[in-house]
């Protein structure tokens, strides 16, 4: 532990590399547009080269191979999408049934039974002919699908089974060396012989459990091993093979807001593997992973090289993806760093896989801006301009360019030209095993450069997600493996500069793809998030919590805008136990009635308020919560348990439903609307409020139910009589203020913390109910609205369930674990949309529920003020007393699988509950 210490804390001698996470496109770009720009001989020369590659690649059109089958099934076809979900699941079905069922469920779908005849490329028939039977004999010709039980039964299901199975060994033996790394090292011979390098890839998803994090660590030592055993003295670096390392694989919990535990496990670890790669001589690569995860990747770097041990070794490398906007920073940065240490570094230029998962995400994330580029042609500047700073770090860099674009290797190859003179280019191309031969043939075999494979090896479980990986990358349609071999479009249109794509950086942003606070187009924005994987956010929103976290404070009926006196009773955290929170002043019921009696008085007035007008107040009570986001954070944390991100969640779902209420109401509430008047009379239709609409809100979500339901009514022209959760009555209290400060009037939005629920539901002025809670207390409120005279009285009810998962053989065992510890564990357990009863394929239920137990055992349960914890406390004693005793019932009858640990300390007295698996 203290060696580890002393390692992560030697980071401190590197500055670390820290850089604002999204900045603006049209600046980027036009700061990297000079950095890219070539002269016009060079400009020539590139062209001329570029052709002649292209003009290769397409001399083997018809016998490409991988390039030729990906383009053949590319994404945009029902086959490739079929071949894709086939190809992610079929071999790891252990039981026939299941196998049988997604075959006819996937081919049913496409039709492989036309690719036979469209190429003669060897790989595209081979599956499209193991396809193609699968599909005839599932769907012939002409031929009802009734019947194809009996087609079935004709061939045969096993028939069918293994030519689906062999077309996806087929795909599977394409992309991966050897099933193990003795084979491929064996198979990397061949290709040795004609001057290629290889840096191997032991492939498997990312570790859920420290089981698996430990089994993929021995198998990078154990490949290192065998790597540089079979290597013998041969050559020296950059010429020795390698191996390209995943941190991902290593660690279960390889999150930034985890920084510390991964640093102090992180770094030792690589440690090992550096000096066992430094002691064989051999290239050892950390591959590039998700954007959030791009700082934490480089102070694991920084950290592990600092060991003065490794000094004299140049085989140390680290993949930089030039979709990311940091990227040139980051090369920049690993500049500095290799010079401030006196070392001599590899460094992979690749251009970044899953872009459309970046996308997805920080809209998801509701980020400022994008980390990637959102334009193919700008992703190739930042590659190009990047590539150039990378020839200039040499000798103290040794700069790897990996890609399969003719257009990109040429410029590769000039800028090699531009300031090298020696017949050592000083640097060396990259692709990946299984393509790209026929563009590096002559670079490799003719010119002599050097050339190095991503070769991975594994078994065919493991094969899937990297072949998807290929698939999703290169079947996109503007992947350039994919055009080259689309001989309608012309070779100029391939040579076309990024600089004119970009229009000279007037076009540097994609603007179909809005920025993620657009997402909803001009109808509302979205709501604000944080990027918690950027080290300056996470500092930020720190510091902030914890100016809240001395917070007092107070909740008390407000009836009119005034606040009644009354007993206070302290709300205490349910953290520790102790720690008081503020104080509540509960309402009576006179006061209930009060608050009743004032809400109807003000109703006339706020139903009569354009609807523009209170759609306002409710975009401004948006952006307040927007703007005290931090505040309401650490006290939905101080009071409710919520950890950092659930918080964050939970705000930006109130603030969502805000602006969502606001819109629906100026949509809906605006115009009356004209009805149909077949005699000649006009018709008018018009939607108004209906009067006291009572909100009794439940605790698991104090902020964010409480005000979805507060502002639907609200923004309908209903007057509200709000009533929180007994345990939760200061959030509440908070966002009834910033309400009221926003400009709903003071009237209109009545607030009773307490026991009053009765006391409202029962009174006469009582035009609707908003409830979410148990079904219990939903039949009682609806039993005591039946029995009233009068109109009938609406009531919106949301309640409780026993939500289940049904998972089969087919679904990938990360996924699951990912999905099930997320709904079962996250928010201790306390959404109303949480799984309670997970259903488990019996044929793959040992090794799923082996990866839950332990993705689980990683979870943390703490402080919820802190980033690192997962799960905060349960809601109050009652809670914990009710599923302590469901838990020792079911640990006296043997059925406990899995119980993880509880906080001790000074948190030992909070409502803590261990997450637990039961075997029902
Ligand atoms: P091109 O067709 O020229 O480029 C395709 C790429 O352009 C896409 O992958 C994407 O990055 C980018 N792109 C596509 N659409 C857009 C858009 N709208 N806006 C912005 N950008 C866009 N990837 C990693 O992430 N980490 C690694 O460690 C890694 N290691 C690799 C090692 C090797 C040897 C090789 C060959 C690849 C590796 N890759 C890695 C995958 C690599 O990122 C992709 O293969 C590469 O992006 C494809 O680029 P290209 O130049 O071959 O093709």
């Amino acid at each position: 532990m203290t060696a580890s210490l002393a390692l992560v804390s030697s980071l401190s001698s590197v500055v670390p590399f820290r850089a604002p996470y999204a900045p603006d496109d049209t600046a980027l770009v036009r700061d990297l547009l000079p950095r890219a720009a070539f002269s016009p001989e060079a400009d020539a020369r590139i062209d001329a080269e570029a052709g002649q590659l292209i003009a290769a690649i397409r001399a083997e059109a018809g016998s490409l191979g991988v390039e030729e089958f990906l383009r053949e099934f590319s994404l945009s076809t029902r086959e490739g999408l079929a071949l894709m979900v086939l190809a992610e699941a079929l071999l790891r079905v252990p039981d026939a049934t299941t196998a049988d069922k997604l075959i006819e469920d996937k081919l049913t779908e496409a039709q492989f039974d036309t690719h036979e005849r469209v190429s003669d490329a060897w790989l595209v028939s081979a599956s499209a002919w193991a396809m193609g039977v699968t599909a005839r004999v599932l769907r012939p010709d002409d031929t009802p699908l009734g019947v194809l039980g009996a087609a079935m039964k004709r061939l045969g299901r096993p028939t069918v089974r293994a030519a689906a199975g062999q077309a996806m060994k087929v795909m599977g033996h394409q992309f991966v060396l050897g099933q193990t790394i003795d084979a491929a090292i064996a198979r990397a011979g061949t290709k040795q012989a004609k001057g290629y390098r290889h840096s191997y890839d032991m492939l498997g998803e990312g570790a859920r459990t420290r089981d698996d994090a430990d089994k993929h660590f021995a198998a990078y030592v154990m490949a290192l091993t065998h790597i540089g055993k079979a290597a013998g003295n041969t050559g020296a670096l950059p010429a020795r093979p390698g191996m390209s390392v995943k941190l991902s694989a290593i660690h279960p919990k390889y999150e930034a807001t985890n920084q510390d535990a991964v640093m102090a496990d992180l770094v030792p670890k690589m440690l090992e593997l550096c000096h066992l790669a430094k002691a064989f001589d051999l290239n050892l690569t950390i591959d590039a992973e998700e954007a959030d995860r791009l700082e934490l990747s480089l102070d694991i770097f920084a950290a592990s090289l600092a060991d003065p041990a490794l000094k004299g070794w140049d085989g140390y490398g680290i993949a930089i993806q030039a979709y990311q906007k940091r990227a040139l920073g980051v090369v920049n940065w690993v500049g500095e760093v290799a010079e401030s240490l006196d070392r001599r570094l590899m460094v992979r230029l690749v251009k970044g896989a899953y872009w459309d998962t970046e996308i997805k995400r920080a809209q998801e994330r509701g980020l400022a801006d994008y980390p990637l580029f959102t334009r193919k042609a700008a992703t190739d500047l930042s590659y190009l301009a990047c590539a150039r700073r990378l020839m200039q770090l040499r000798p103290r860099i040794y700069p790897q360019f990996a890609s399969h674009n003719a257009l990109s290797v040429a410029f590769v190859r000039e800028l090699g030209r531009e300031n090298w003179s020696d017949s050592d280019p000083g640097f060396e191309f990259q692709k990946l095993h299984g393509m790209g031969d026929a563009l590096y043939r002559p670079i490799v075999e003719a010119d002599g450069y050097p050339c190095r494979i991503y070769a991975p090896a594994g078994n065919h479980r493991d094969l899937l997600a990297y072949l998807v990986r290929r698939l999703l990358e290169n079947g996109a349609n503007s992947s350039f493996v994919a055009t080259v071999g689309n001989l309608d479009i012309p070779v100029e249109d391939l040579l076309t500069r990024p600089a004119k794509i970009l229009s000279d950086g007037a076009r540097a942003r994609n603007t179909r793809i809005p920025l993620p606070l657009d997402l909803f187009g001009g109808v509302r924005k979205n709501s604000r998030g944080i990027e918690l994987g950027c080290a300056a956010e996470r500092a930020a929103l720190t510091a902030t919590l914890a100016e809240f976290a001395a917070d007092r404070h107070v909740a008390a009926p407000v009836i009119d805008g005034k606040t009644p006196s009354g007993a206070e009773r302290s709300v205490i955290s349910p953290v520790d136990g102790s720690t008081v929170v503020g104080s509540v002043v509960e309402a009576t019921s006179d006061m209930a009635v009060q608050a009743m009696e004032r809400a109807a008085a003000a109703f006339p007035a706020w139903d009569r308020t354009p609807v523009a007008v209170r759609a306002a107040a409710l975009d401004r009570l948006a952006d307040a919560l927007d703007d005290n986001r931090e505040r309401l954070m650490a006290l939905l944390a101080a009071e409710a348990g919520k950890t950092q991100g659930d918080g964050l969640a939970e705000v930006r779902e109130a603030v969502d439903f805000c602006r969502y209420y606001a819109v629906e109401a100026r949509r809906q509430f605006a115009e009356a609307r004209r009805m149909p008047g077949p005699t000649g009379e006009e018709n008018r239709f018009r939607l108004r409020g209906r009067g006291v609409f009572v909100c009794i809100s439940p605790w698991n979500f104090p902020l964010a139910i409480f005000i979805g339901q507060v502002v639907a009514a609200l923004a309908a022209g209903n007057t509200v009589v709000a009533k929180p959760a007994g345990s939760v009555p200061l959030v509440a209290a908070l966002a009834v203020r910033l309400a009221h400060q926003a400009g709903i009037p003071v009237g209109a939005l009545q607030f009773t913390p307490g026991s009053v629920g009765s006391a409202l539901v029962a009174h006469p002025a009582v035009a609707g109910v908003a409830f979410t809670g148990s079904t219990e207390t939903a039949r009682i409120i609806n039993r005591t609205l039946a029995a009233k005279d009068g109109p009938i009285v609406p009531l919106i009810a949301e309640t409780g369930g026993i939500n289940a998962m049904i998972v089969d053989a087919t679904a990938l065992p990360e996924q699951v674990a990912d999905d099930v510890v997320m709904s079962a564990f996250r928010s201790a357990g306390q959404r109303c949309s949480a799984l309670r009863l997970l259903f488990l394929q019996e044929d793959v239920a040992d090794s799923i529920l082996k990866m839950i137990c332990g993705a689980a055992k990683e979870l943390v349960l703490g402080d919820p003020r802190h980033l690192a914890t997962d799960i905060g406390p349960v809601i109050d004693g009652a809670a914990k007393a009710r599923l302590d005793a469901y838990v020792a019932e079911a640990r006296a009858s043997g059925r406990v699988l899995f119980e993880g640990p509880l906080p001790d300390g000074v948190l030992a007295a909070g409502t803590w509950v261990a997450p637990t698996v039961i075997v029902l």
